[in-house]
């Protein structure tokens, strides 16, 4: 798959990502997806996105408490 933003070609990754769903932040963990070398931009594939979103809409995932540094981007 080519990048939408560099269009450089994006190579399969394996592992952790996070996810907005309607404002809410998920983590995925072990997940397949593409990650462009040059610009960072990652993609899940039409099929991994549809089974995380089933996954969200049916809540087939655990509740865990983690720790998130939360940085404030207001300036003067
Ligand atoms: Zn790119």
């Amino acid at each position: 798959m080519e990048c939408a933003v560099c269009h450089s070609k994006m190579v399969l990754k394996k592992g952790e990502i996070d996810l907005r769903v309607e404002g809410r932040l998920y983590l995925v963990q072990n997940v397949l997806y593409e990650e462009c070398p040059r610009c960072g931009e990652k993609v899940f594939s039409p099929e991994v996105s549809q089974m995380l979103y089933e996954k969200v809409k049916n809540k087939e995932y655990t509740e865990q408490t983690i720790n998130v540094a939360v940085l404030d981007g207001t300036y003067g």
